[in-house]
């Protein structure tokens, strides 16, 4: 129901203070609408019962279990809330960087001087940038370094190598910098097929891209060998952090030959994330690609922080201020609150928990690569569609009636009806038990009585709507 539904002329929840500006000043025609806005008139109570109602019918990972694959739905510990909610941190104006008063947030550089510390430490780098605002965003930046790289050097580059496994945003990026794409198909094992990729393999090769431990789930074994090769032809290795979760404090990208990595912190350090934001992407790199980071740094001289000048190499400013801030600042309490220990047992057990999935879901679904996995597995419905005709959306749909929330699905791309499940290490063994029996159950009723999977779920506000007109006319008012 709207909240326009509610609307009674004339009902109030607020009292605003009196006007205390001129309200005779001219304003241009441009800045003035004909009619009155439209607003919904309604008491305090309304509103609250109205959100309240809303939040009660999203599914979160504070109410529900929430193995979306690649995503890494994590539980955000409240203590980081605690933390950026403090005045210190939210009340900090922006314009006091843009106006260089590095004095008076002498704190808050700190913060971004540590975090990029701490990152250097954890990935092998030797610097970082913290102003990319998502992995897409990341991952542009640190093509964009590798660009300016080559174009200083002179290097007639033309291609980025990407497997097929890669994620939508690999190839997209590349191609935004100016490259062309070369895709990689994967092997029986889930990985790069490296034959096919010596042989596409060139001095115009400008950047190989890889996500490792792969949107499989998979750890490619030859990965320092791809580096080596790629080195040879002065391509440079670029490391998509989305699942660094799964090797936090036991493998570092910049040990194994990478160049540049960027981090989702919203994912691996368990900032709140969905429904497209707010996220960090920022990006480490290699001593030798310092000189072209993106504008905005901090730097510590005589025991003051202070805007370091960027080199003239520099590809100058790729957002406003430094990026989201407020999830740097998430991601740090984190990273201090759990320390090495903690942190790498955030890996063993995000590992050790999607192996236990895999292990008790193997025989009820297909395992297109059936070997132990790392942070994430991928089942398939395949079988199921082909004898009756249940589908990996079918699924997904039914176990959102138990308040699971849907697995990813239908990527990665090379697997049919795939299945992706990261459960995350924040989840105990009951409800990662409850999930797996009910996607047994799933299949149990897949065999029994397939037709009853085309009208799931029953029990949410909205069952089936049409996805393509839901995306193109989007209209929230209809729930
Ligand atoms: C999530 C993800 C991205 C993109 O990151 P955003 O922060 O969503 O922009 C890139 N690569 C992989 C493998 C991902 O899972």
């Amino acid at each position: 129901m709207s909240i326009f539904d509610n609307s009674k002329k004339g009902r109030k929840g607020v009292k605003l203070p009196m006007i205390d500006v001129d309200t005779k000043i001219e304003f241009s025609n441009k800045l003035l609408r004909e009619n009155k806005a439209k607003l919904p008139e309604l008491s305090e109570l309304d509103v609250v019962r109205h959100f309240t109602r809303l939040s009660n019918k999203n599914f979160s990972i504070d109410k529900n279990f929430y193995p979306l694959g690649s995503c890494t739905m994590k539980y955000n510990p409240k203590i980081e809330e605690k933390v950026a909610s403090l005045e210190s941190f939210n009340a900090v104006h922006p314009h006091l960087i843009l106006n260089d008063l590095s004095e008076d947030i002498q704190g808050s550089l700190e913060i971004i001087s540590k975090s990029e510390e701490l990152f250097c430490e954890m990935t092998g780098m030797d610097a970082f940038t913290l102003t990319p605002q998502a992995g897409a965003h990341g991952e542009m930046t640190g093509i964009m370094l590798i660009h300016a790289y080559h174009q200083n050097k002179g290097n007639k580059k033309r291609y980025v190598i990407v497997p097929d496994s890669s994620h939508g945003t690999n190839p997209a990026t590349a191609s935004m910098v100016g490259y062309e794409v070369i895709t990689i198909k994967s092997d029986k094992s889930g990985d790069m097929n490296i034959n096919e990729f010596k042989e596409k393999m060139s001095d115009e090769v400008a950047a190989v891209m890889l996500t490792v431990p792969n949107t499989l789930g998979i750890f490619n074994p030859k990965i320092k060998e791809i580096c080596d090769i790629a080195h040879s032809h002065d391509a440079l290795m670029y490391y998509d952090g989305a699942n660094l979760n799964a090797i936090l404090g036991v493998v570092r990208p910049g040990d194994i030959g990478f160049d540049v990595t960027h981090l989702n912190l919203h994912k691996t350090f368990a900032t709140p994330h969905g429904g497209g934001g707010p996220g960090s992407g920022p990006v480490g790199v290699k001593e030798f690609l310092k000189p072209f980071l993106p504008n905005l740094q901090v730097e510590k001289k005589d025991g003051e922080y202070g805007f370091k000048k960027v080199s003239e190499q520099s590809i100058g400013r790729i957002s406003p201020f430094f990026g989201n801030y407020m999830v740097t600042l998430r991601a740090l309490v984190y990273i201090l609150i759990l320390g090495k220990e903690g942190l790498l047992n955030v890996s063993k057990k995000a590992v050790l928990n999607a192996n236990y999935i895999r292990v008790k879901l193997k025989e009820y679904y297909d395992m297109p690569y059936d070997m132990p996995c790392m942070h994430e597995c991928v089942l398939s419905a395949a079988s199921l569609l082909k004898e009756h005709k249940v589908r990996a959306l079918d699924i997904a749909k039914y176990l959102l009636d138990f308040g699971l929330h849907a697995p990813t699905v239908y990527f990665p791309l090379i697997v049919k009806e795939a299945i992706m499940i990261e459960p995350t290490e924040t989840e105990n063994k009951e409800d990662i038990d409850y999930f797996c029996k009910k996607m047994i159950d799933a299949v149990t009723l897949a065999k029994q009585n397939p037709t009853v999977f085309h009208d799931l779920p029953k029990t949410l506000p909205v069952s089936r709507p049409d996805e393509t007109k839901a995306a193109r006319e989007l209209d929230i008012c209809q729930c």
